[in-house]
């Protein structure tokens, strides 16, 4: 790897803990936040150039970093487009959106579509490229196009059916980064919709722990049944390895339960209920969380 890198956006030695939902890993040798996608381009072509690896962080709410200091450099991307323009029915959002930005923002416009996912962390570019949903809904629903930029810099426009959506997945966009999308919503009823919101938040309290850090479900959802049921039927519920432990109120989600988390823990524990899971059902589940460093 290239010794020492000089690039007006790129910060060293900086530490990841604070990008993440578990609050865990180690330092990055380097560190981007681009704010605008000429930004972005320079930086992509700069790293092109010089050869070093590269992770993205968003808002980091589906993403377990290492506790090891990371030898490359991380695009955090919570500063990048800051924007949501409203066209009628249409809005152009930038991919640092807070996603519960954008659903109070089109509820106070009185427009549906995206209420379902409300309660969900993280940021809109987390979400495309996630493909995140609940209740049925998912953010390809209501996406027309993404704006993507590759690794060379060059920025295009995809539209819906090219993206590649799946189950928490966009399985054509491998190694590009979401820079905005533009999504269709419905004309609808405020009162209403505000009122499904609270409903939505009052069910999500209720049946997930939402006290302690977590990534939200670990684990997708398996061709039969539910992770969780899976998990509870292992007899995991609840079950601690050192500073993590399965959640006994919902068995698909892993909670920190010391102040400080190790990442190695987590991985531990991940794995563990891989294989017993795999060993008592032969089901192997499949991590939805992402990981960073290991
Ligand atoms: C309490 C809790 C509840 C949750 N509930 C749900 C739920 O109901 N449904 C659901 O789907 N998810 C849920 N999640 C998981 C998570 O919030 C979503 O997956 C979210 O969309 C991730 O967004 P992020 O910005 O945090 O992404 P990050 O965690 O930062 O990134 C996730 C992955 O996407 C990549 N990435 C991020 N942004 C971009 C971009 N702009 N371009 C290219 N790649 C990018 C990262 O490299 C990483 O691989 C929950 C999480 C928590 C903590």
């Amino acid at each position: 790897m290239q010794n020492n890198l000089s690039h007006p956006l790129i910060t060293e030695n900086i530490p990841l803990k604070k990008f993440n939902c578990y609050r865990v890993g180690g330092n990055a040798r380097y560190l981007a936040a681009p704010r605008t996608n000429q930004e972005l381009s320079d930086l992509l072509i700069y790293i092109k150039n010089s050869g070093i690896k590269y992770d993205i962080i968003s808002a980091g709410t589906n993403t377990i970093v290492s506790d090891k200091n990371y030898d490359g450099l991380i695009i955090l991307l919570n500063r990048l487009n800051d924007y949501i323009i409203k066209n009628g029915n249409n809005i152009k959002v930038g991919a640092c959106v807070r996603l519960n930005d954008l659903i109070s923002y089109s509820i106070e416009s009185s427009l549906s579509g995206l209420v379902d996912l409300v309660g969900i962390p993280g940021l809109v570019g987390g979400a495309a490229i996630m493909n995140a949903g609940a209740y049925g809904v998912e953010f390809k629903d209501v996406a027309l196009s993404l704006d993507v930029m590759d690794n060379n810099g060059v920025l295009s426009n995809v539209c819906n059916k090219d993206v590649g959506f799946t189950y928490r997945h966009t399985k054509n966009l491998v190694d590009k980064i979401v820079v905005s999308a533009e999504i269709e919503l419905i004309k609808s009823d405020k009162l209403e919709l505000s009122k499904k919101r609270n409903d939505i938040l009052k069910t999500r309290a209720e049946k997930q722990p939402l006290d302690k850090p977590s990534c939200g479900s670990v684990f997708k959802r398996p061709k039969d049944g539910y992770a969780g049921d899976l998990i509870e039927r292992a007899g995991l519920k609840g079950f601690r390895y050192k500073s993590v432990m399965v959640s006994d109120k919902h068995s698909n989600f892993i909670l920190g339960c010391e102040k400080d988390i190790n990442s190695d823990d987590l991985r531990y524990l991940i794995n563990y209920i891989i294989n017993e899971v795999d060993r008592k059902f032969s089901i192997v589940l499949e991590p939805e969380v992402k990981f960073i460093g290991f």
